[in-house]
């Protein structure tokens, strides 16, 4: 039996051996948010993931760990509170993967939203809402403060300038470093495992039947609670009840030189805002908000988005003339919103926790920002009826993994590509496949100057650890390079 089948047959044999206190449905951000905090507060806790982990929205996002400014506009003072706190403590437990940084939002005579006056207020709005305690302290800047600050923005029409912090986190990162730590909180975990239904049982245990995707069969697990935090995929599971409204983001990596900004750059079209984020020697533009019907697993940026979004970053730095030809690298998600109607921008980012049986919770909603929050508010809801009590949560102050396990493995900027980081990720992080390693696990596929060869050279690596043969690493590099290897410049 091969590594990896190997692994993976002894996690679900684990899980399906005893009887769990909770199952946990979906191995993205919330899911392990989840996971993490019941293992934590001693609860007998396994998830299931029918891909790799962090494979759905929770790797495609903007890496912002925020407040959300524009909810502001939206009076949603609530959502900007509880993220703005979140913010503040993600950026205490998991310092590596909150880096704060500095947003520059500038204003326009010829924009009819977002004016001067009011994102003055909003910013110190902003700061009051975390405390007055923010990552760092907001600022007013002239016009000529903005152009001396940014040379490249558009002069013409320009009134100014607000200047507030945010912070900056990898997303998939989070995810894979909370579920290393739920692991050593003694959680259990499986990928390749899509759940399929339950029925509960006399005495009330669920009874689950999950199919394991790499061997093909069905197997049973017993659990006393489940919690399914399936993301955009919830519409699919038994007894959902989440009006979901599915609406797709894209991003765009371009190099850090074509446009040299330092601050996070706040970008408008209407009342949506876009972002020109600096990430070591690249820059992330995004992002898009357009409804989507197509296939969860193949979600990919179109013509139509790029168009728009260098359309958007050239209209505000003109000297800037970006096209098609300069992106690197591009990424698509599918957010979960909670809604059928309206404008997708403006429909609300909070999340829900729902009841949909006994001791059965589904999660839908939410941001990365706010994940432990809603863990922990998922978690206090089921702790009485499994322990009979509550147990007091620990997320919000004990680190989320020591520091020595991070160095050279996980960060916002990704680690230098070594035999050793790819070792680690195959061996202790469920790393399985290439597209795992060079997207979730490092983020290189979308830094390195040189992906195609990065992952020859990590297809190699894999094939030592994992005893793979010729046709494998082939077949892998083909698949990887096939879905991910950007197109733009050619077809748009
Ligand atoms: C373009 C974009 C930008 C964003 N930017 C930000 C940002 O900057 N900051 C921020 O705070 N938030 C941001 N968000 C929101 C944030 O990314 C999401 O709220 C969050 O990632 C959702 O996490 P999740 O765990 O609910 O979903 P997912 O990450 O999608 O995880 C759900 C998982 O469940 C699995 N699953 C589903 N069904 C089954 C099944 N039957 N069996 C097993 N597994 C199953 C799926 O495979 C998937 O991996 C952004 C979202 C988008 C789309």
């Amino acid at each position: 039996m091969s590594v990896i089948l190997d692994t993976h047959a002894r996690a679900l044999e684990e899980m399906a051996g005893q009887r769990l206190d909770l199952l946990v449905i979906g191995g993205g951000i919330v899911g392990a948010g989840v996971l993490r905090d019941a293992a934590m507060r001693g609860l007998r806790a396994a998830l299931v993931e029918q891909h790799d982990f962090a494979f759905g929205t929770s790797s495609r996002s903007s890496r912002l760990l925020h407040g959300g400014i524009r909810y502001l506009a939206q009076g949603d003072i609530r959502l900007v509170r509880e993220a703005s706190v979140e913010k503040r403590i993600l950026s205490r437990v998991a310092g590596h993967l909150a880096e704060p940084l500095a947003f520059t939002f500038p204003t326009f005579r010829d924009q009819e939203h977002w004016k001067l006056w009011q994102l003055k207020i909003g910013v110190k709005l902003y700061d009051a809402l975390c405390g007055w305690r923010n990552l760092g302290e907001s600022q007013w800047l002239s016009r000529e403060q903005a152009l001396k600050h940014l040379p490249m923005l558009r002069g013409d029409e320009l009134t100014g300038a607000v200047r507030y912090f945010d912070a900056l986190t990898n997303d998939a990162r989070l995810v894979i470093d909370t579920l290393r730590s739920a692991h050593q909180h003694g959680a259990m975990l499986a990928r390749d495992v899509k759940f399929e239904r339950a029925t509960q049982q006399p005495g009330g245990l669920w009874e689950c039947v999950v199919t394991d995707l790499l061997r093909k069969c069905e197997i049973k697990l017993h659990t006393r609670a489940l919690v399914t935090a399936g993301g955009a995929w919830s519409g699919q599971l038994p007894y959902s009840r989440l009006p979901l409204r599915l609406t797709k983001g894209v991003h765009l990596v371009i190099d850090h030189v074509r446009l040299p900004v330092t601050d996070a750059v706040v970008m408008t079209e209407g009342r949506r805002v876009l972002f020109a984020i600096p990430w070591g020697k690249r820059i992330i533009l995004g992002t898009t908000d357009t409804d989507f019907a197509g296939d969860l697993d193949d979600v990919r940026c179109d013509c139509g988005d790029i168009d728009y979004i260098l359309d958007i970053t050239n209209r505000h730095f003109p000297a800037a003339r970006l096209t098609p030809g300069d992106i690197r690298s591009t990424w698509a998600g599918v957010r979960p919103l909670i809604a059928d109607k309206g404008h997708p921008s403006d429909i609300s980012r909070s999340h829900v926790i729902r009841e949909v049986g006994e001791n059965w919770l589904e999660i839908g909603g939410g941001k990365l920002t706010t994940y432990r929050l809603i863990a922990q508010q998922a978690v206090d809801r089921i702790m009485p009826a499994l322990r009979g009590r509550r147990i007091v949560c620990r997320t919000a102050d004990e680190p989320l993994i020591p520091r020595v396990q991070t160095d050279g493995i996980s960060s916002i900027i990704p680690p230098p590509v070594t035999r050793q980081a790819v070792e680690h990720y195959c061996r202790n992080e469920w790393a399985w496949r290439l597209e795992d390693v060079m997207l979730r696990r490092s983020s290189w596929h979308h830094y390195v100057d040189n992906p195609a060869e990065v992952a020859q050279q990590v297809a190699s690596w894999m094939a030592e650890i994992f005893a793979w043969d010729q046709a494998t690493v082939v077949r892998e590099l083909d698949a990887f390079l096939a879905a991910n290897s950007c197109k733009a410049g050619r077809h748009c």
